[in-house]
């Protein structure tokens, strides 16, 4: 008998493949918003006739193609984003496949238009049913533009499967939701049938939930923080009085990709159990971020679904912080699950803010005054001279009765000591030898008695400005510096709501104003540390940091200009620091009530022991 087998032509082929990846027009808004997020796109618009069944345009200002990429690009397993099977595994990027385009250009009218930023002149293509009519030079900005029409024309039986115009555009809508709640970063905008629909800025998270949902959402939600060695966990939940009938408002991202998945949302509704009435589904949009290498998101060609590792591990820490959040702002009446330690914040600063603080502090102690940094950089100007070690004695005047319980925590770490040298604390010795080392920029390591200690520069000194700014705000007596010219910066008039309300506060860093109203601030002064051409970004800054929190709940604006302004201020991860610095950031950091997290609740440093690694060269 004669052979029967034959290889399908690439377009039959093709057409096939579409119909696993495009299953109606949503599918395709979603792959063209994939392939402008994966181009580093900071702008991004969609444009849809008819529920996508005319017209689904996405035009970005990303990186573009070369000529010969924008012809590749739409052959099929064409992908500038793997080159081995491993890479799956590494996964930064929303596409892999190399499938979309070739998919839809075998199923519609598909016109690219795409330029590189160093490229005079773009590259236009139009295709047909996977055949290319035209391919020409053409002037076009930076970026791609990518007109999906006339979808399904050779598939009838597709076409007529499609549903009606407002069925298809909800698909849509929720496409973009998705995208756009997984990029905050990045701005949105989308025009159906000529009108706009959607205008989303560049924003922080909460605001772009709000810009989505309506400003209704922003009482609602309660934020949800967690960190642990498999899994991070940011985002929010909606408070269960206003959980819903439907599961709209339900969002799930693993590493910025929106995904579904029945197991992780059980983990949800069991932290709301017992506080929703019967059929309410409560609200979340929740980020998750694992390491790449613990998932599989190969398994579905629409990559909605993906596999864990770890699945049980993900479901209780999901579980545990989110009940933990729903408790702490006094949503749950009962938690039952033991708290990490570390969950709680160490200042409650509420009530005690500005009155009368009860606390004596050392007036003449000013961490932002004295000499110059031996610092180059201009951002890091807290001084770090090297100190008697006497001298930070004075640091902890009028704090021992507060911390006795951290002084004695931290007591188990003794700083190797010098001969000859008195001991400071009696027992509780904590002193410091001459050698600090740097690591990668990163980390200051130094000797102590039972080993070493490893400090995180950056959370270290979070730690040690925080504690310096309460101080400050609570005594009321900051350092100011005068600024040569005042300095006007505009502000919109919810952001000038949001800094009234820390106003008073920022004055007792040593901001000074001179005119705050009619959406403009002008500053006159600034705290002695803070760089002027900083001035707008710490500002900036502050207005998102207390966006993201829920103003009713255990809010105290001193608590978090405090962490703002430290976050702002601290030295970074790769900046290299001298001995000296390194010794002062290390004093300080002990003479600090706290020293063991940074503000927000991490690890500042750890300890290892001369055992550990005795263990290690057995
Ligand atoms: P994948 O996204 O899986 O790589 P696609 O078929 O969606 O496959 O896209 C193929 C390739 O075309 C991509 O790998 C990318 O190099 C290029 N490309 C697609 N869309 C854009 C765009 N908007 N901007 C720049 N390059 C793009
Ligand atoms: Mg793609």
């Amino acid at each position: 008998m004669a052979d029967i087998i034959q290889l399908l032509p690439d377009h039959v082929a093709n057409q096939i493949a579409a119909g696993e990846v495009v299953q109606r027009p949503a599918s395709v808004v979603k792959e063209l918003l994939e392939n402008a997020i994966d181009a580093e796109s900071t702008n991004i618009k969609l444009i849809v006739k008819d529920a996508g069944k005319t017209l689904i345009q996405i035009i970005d200002d990303g990186k573009g193609m070369s000529v010969t990429d924008a012809r590749l690009s739409f052959e099929r397993h064409a992908t500038s984003k793997i080159r081995t099977a491993e890479d799956l595994f590494s996964l930064n990027t929303k596409g892999f496949r190399g499938e979309a385009l070739a998919s839809i250009a075998a199923i519609a009218h598909v016109e690219l238009k795409t330029k590189q930023e160093q490229d005079e002149l773009g590259t236009q293509i139009e295709i047909e049913g996977s055949e290319v009519k035209t391919q020409d030079v053409v002037v076009t900005p930076k970026g791609t533009s990518l007109a999906v029409k006339h979808l399904f024309f050779n598939i009838p039986a597709r076409r007529n499967f499609l549903k009606s115009n407002n069925v298809e555009l909800r698909h849509i809508v929720d496409e973009f939701h998705r995208v756009a709640l997984a990029h905050p970063d990045i701005a949105f905008v989308m025009f159906h049938n000529g009108s706009e629909s959607f205008n989303l800025p560049k924003s922080n998270y909460r605001q772009r939930i709000v810009n989505i949902f309506g400003g209704k959402t922003k009482e609602k939600l309660v934020p949800v923080e967690e960190e642990t060695e498999v899994l991070k966990i940011s985002g929010f939940v909606g408070k269960p009085e206003f959980a819903r009938k439907t599961r709209t408002e339900q969002f799930f991202f693993v590493n910025n990709r929106f995904i579904k998945s029945a197991y992780l949302n059980h983990a949800i509704n069991a932290a709301f159990e017992g506080l929703l009435k019967d059929g309410g589904h409560p609200s979340y949009f929740l980020n998750l971020t694992v390491d790449p290498k613990t998932i599989d998101i190969n398994i579905h060609p629409t990559k909605t679904e993906i596999k864990f590792d770890d699945e049980h591990t993900l479901y209780a820490i999901i579980r545990s912080s989110v009940k933990h959040s729903l408790g702490q702002f006094n949503i749950a009446p009962v938690l039952d699950f033991d708290r990490d330690k570390n969950l709680d914040t160490p200042y409650n600063y509420e009530g005690k803010r500005v009155s009368n603080p009860s606390v004596e502090v050392d007036r003449s102690f000013n961490p932002f005054q004295e000499e110059k940094s031996p610092s180059k950089s201009g951002s890091f100007s807290t001084p770090y001279k090297k100190e008697p070690a006497s001298q930070w004695e004075s640091l902890y005047v009028g704090l021992e009765s507060k911390g006795t319980k951290t002084t004695q925590e931290f007591s188990e770490i003794q700083l190797e000591s010098e001969p000859g040298n008195e001991p400071l604390f009696n027992e509780n010795s904590i002193e410091v030898k001459q050698t600090t080392y740097q690591l990668h920029n990163k980390y200051i390591i130094s000797t102590i008695k039972s080993g070493i200690l490893i400090i995180d520069q950056q959370r270290a000194h979070q730690r040690v400005l925080y504690e310096g700014l309460l101080k400050h705000t609570t005594v009321k007596e900051a350092v100011s510096q005068q600024l040569l010219f005042p300095l006007q910066l505009q502000f919109s008039s919810s952001e000038m709501e949001l800094l009234q309300q820390l106003k008073e506060d920022l004055e007792h860093t040593g901001f000074v104003f001179s005119k705050f109203e009619g959406g403009i601030i002008e500053i006159t002064g600034v705290p002695v540390n803070v760089p002027e051409s900083e001035v707008s970004i710490i500002l900036e800054q502050l207005i998102s940091d207390v966006e993201q929190e829920v103003p009713d709940s255990n809010f105290s604006s001193t608590d978090l200009l405090a962490k703002s302004l430290s976050k702002s201020l601290a030295i970074k991860t790769g900046q290299s620091l001298t001995n000296m610095e390194q010794e002062h950031l290390l004093n300080s950091l002990f003479a600090c009530k706290e020293p063991s997290v940074s503000p927000t609740n991490r690890t500042t440093f750890i300890t290892m022991n001369v055992d550990d690694f005795d263990k290690k060269f057995m």
